[in-house]
């Protein structure tokens, strides 16, 4: 597959706070690539550094194995689609789209022929000639992708750009969009901090934290097999369950928490939690072992061997003091100092990139 973007030790400083360091991407062509992190990681400042509105403090912008890094926003060929879509409220959707190809003093009758080919693949013919502020947010979606649309982009970035939406509308825009990438071909950069829009999205998912790609991977592997703790306790519906024990041995299919232990019981083990914490924002509870209780298949075991010899474990819910856990010792992973060391044998697709 071609690349059809790569950034290479972009460094990104606002005086002396760095937010994107030593940052390396590689987006293939007709990829569908989404950046995740929390809130304040810097995930639009990437999508700015990219497009060119926003100066690089150090490194290289690469599309279609052309340096643009000191290239105008204009000549870089990258249309960025907003969170809030920019759109001229006061115009009609026909206006908006044209306006792009207008700046450029393209003839009106090749404008009218390229506005109308963009508005019957986004299926918004209909719309062209209301104003944008009559839309619902689904078909100012559509304008603002046909306005990038129509100036033939090498790629798109887009920055949050269904948050807007109310819930029953994002989900059918969501798989729309995708729809639509895929049958054009398109590369896409897409900013989000939601994990649904990860999971349904993404070719691949490049999780940024620290102004790094923390770990770049199908969201399938990044559920199964998060390189450190803090990836363990971001990506999933709901954070991984930390819980401290002794580790007696995996290969030995044997597992102690603290001064307990436990054994193998068939492919099942079962503990009680004693309590629970958060600490440093990780989630941790702390179990006594009972067995016999019945198992739930989707409940994954996590484990390290660290110096304090944590048993982590990502289970199908948050436990309360008291309750019971049960998981399965199909599924889990070995982290070590925080770092990921190894996933067990039998795990579905544990590839792991770092
Ligand atoms: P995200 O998109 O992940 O929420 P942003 O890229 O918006 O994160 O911001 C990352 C960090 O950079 C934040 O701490 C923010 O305050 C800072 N930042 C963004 N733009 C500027 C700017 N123009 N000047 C100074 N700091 C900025």
């Amino acid at each position: 597959m071609k690349t059809k973007l790569k950034l290479e030790k972009i460094y990104k400083r606002y005086g002396n706070k760095t937010v994107l360091k030593a940052l390396d991407l590689e987006v293939e062509d007709g990829e569908f690539m989404v950046v995740l992190g929390p809130s304040g990681m810097g995930k639009s400042t990437l999508l700015r550094v990219i497009v060119g509105i926003e100066d690089l403090t150090a490194g290289r912008v690469i599309v279609d194995g052309k340096d643009v890094s000191n290239l105008p926003p204009n000549r870089r060929d990258i249309a960025m689609v907003f969170q809030n879509y920019a759109l001229y409220p006061n115009m009609t959707a026909y206006k908006n789209i044209a306006f792009p190809l207008r700046m450029n003093k393209m003839p009106p009758a090749k404008i009218k022929k390229k506005v109308s080919e963009i508005a019957e693949t986004l299926k918004i013919a209909d719309i062209l000639d209301r104003d944008i502020s009559l839309l619902s947010g689904g078909q100012k979606q559509r304008v603002a992708l046909a306005r990038c649309l129509v100036r033939n982009p090498k790629m798109f970035l887009l920055d949050e750009p269904l948050s807007n939406l109310d819930a029953r509308v994002r989900f059918s825009a969501r798989t729309e969009l995708k729809k639509l990438q895929k049958e054009l071909g398109y590369t896409f950069v897409y900013v989000t901090h939601d994990q649904q829009e990860a999971s349904t999205l993404a070719d691949r998912v490049a999780v940024l934290r620290n102004g790094q790609i923390d770990q770049l991977d199908d969201y399938e592997n990044l559920i199964n097999a998060p390189r450190s703790k803090w990836l363990g306790d971001f990506v999933g519906d709901f954070p991984m369950n930390f819980i401290d024990g002794n580790m007696i041995g995996i290969e030995g299919k044997e597992i102690g928490f603290r001064d307990s232990w436990i054994s193998e019981q068939g492919n099942e083990i079962s503990a009680t939690v004693e309590y629970c914490q958060v600490n440093e924002d990780i989630y941790r509870a702390y179990c006594k072992i009972d067995s016999g209780s019945e198992a739930e298949d989707d409940n994954k075991i996590v484990a390290s061997d660290d110096s304090k010899a944590k048993v982590i474990l990502r289970v199908a819910k948050r436990y309360n003091p008291g309750d019971r856990i049960q998981f399965s010792l199909e599924r889990y992973n070995v982290y070590s100092g925080g770092i990921l060391e190894s996933t067990s044998s039998s795990q579905k697709n544990s590839k792991v990139t770092s």
